[in-house]
């Protein structure tokens, strides 16, 4: 492997945040696990550290700048760079709801998780990435976020992911130039808290994809859509 790459992951005390850092942490990378609980996210690095696997761990809520702005000053003050951003931390508040009935409110705290959310943290630490010349973003999106196969219900949580890969796009094109990679991951349908049981993958081949894009060599695409490293319909 070429020089260690220095890894921040939200949401990664459970589900695919907590294999995303896992499999990075294997393969010999610097991960930063961070979790909105604090001592879910220790919990989270006891479990690794039981695995020997050492991460390091930041409090980081992605709907509090201040824990953002904490991250980003401790990430440039212990390392001076960050290399991979894994857009993980996401919520699914209206399930089952129909787009006629469903509170507006639901659908606004989703957006800022999963849309607001990785666009604060997005423009908090990118001038870490721009500065040292490499950069490699996976915004972990969803399948009920294409437009190609949208169906009735769950307003909130699809028009999020649509609007976060719309996010990868845009800001791909933006920083083409900078060897910053910016691509949409969908998991598949993982069993997690959120998947639930009874979903079809496990979370290693849940997580590979976003291992894959989190990964890219420099000739690698960018401002895509992915699942299991192949193109998707947006
Ligand atoms: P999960 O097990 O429910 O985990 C979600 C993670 O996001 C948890 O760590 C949660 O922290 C964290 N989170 C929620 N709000 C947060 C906030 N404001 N700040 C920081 N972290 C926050 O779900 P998952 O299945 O691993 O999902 C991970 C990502 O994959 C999500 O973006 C999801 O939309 C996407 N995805 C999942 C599936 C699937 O089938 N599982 C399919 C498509 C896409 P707490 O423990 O504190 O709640």
């Amino acid at each position: 492997m070429d020089k260690p790459k220095i890894a921040l992951i939200t949401g990664a005390n459970r589900g695919l945040g907590l294999e995303t850092a896992r499999q990075l942490a294997r393969m010999g990378h610097q991960v930063i696990l961070t979790s909105r609980n604090e001592s879910d996210g220790q919990l989270a690095v006891e479990t690794l550290d039981s695995e020997g696997l050492q991460v390091d761990y930041q409090r980081l809520d992605v709907s509090e700048i201040a824990s953002i702005e904490s991250t980003k000053d401790h990430i440039a003050g212990k390392y001076g760079r960050l290399d991979i951003l894994v857009n993980n931390a996401g919520i699914y508040l209206d399930r089952g709801s129909p787009a006629l009935t469903v509170d507006e409110d639901m659908v606004k705290r989703t957006f800022d998780v999963n849309f607001y959310g990785p666009l604060r943290t997005c423009q908090a630490v990118f001038p870490l990435m721009q500065s040292g010349g490499y950069g490699r973003v996976v915004n972990v999106s969803s399948g009920m976020g294409a437009l190609a196969d949208m169906g009735g219900r769950m307003l909130g949580y699809k028009a999020s992911k649509t609007a976060l890969n719309a996010r990868t796009r845009i800001l791909a094109g933006e920083v083409k130039d900078d060897n910053i990679k910016v691509n949409a991951v969908s998991p598949g349908w993982v069993r997690t808290d959120m998947g639930g049981a009874g979903a079809s993958r496990n979370l290693e081949d849940g997580a590979s994809g976003i291992i894959w894009a989190a990964t890219l060599p420099d000739d690698g695409p960018t401002g895509g859509f992915f699942r299991d490293g192949e193109a998707i319909d947006w």
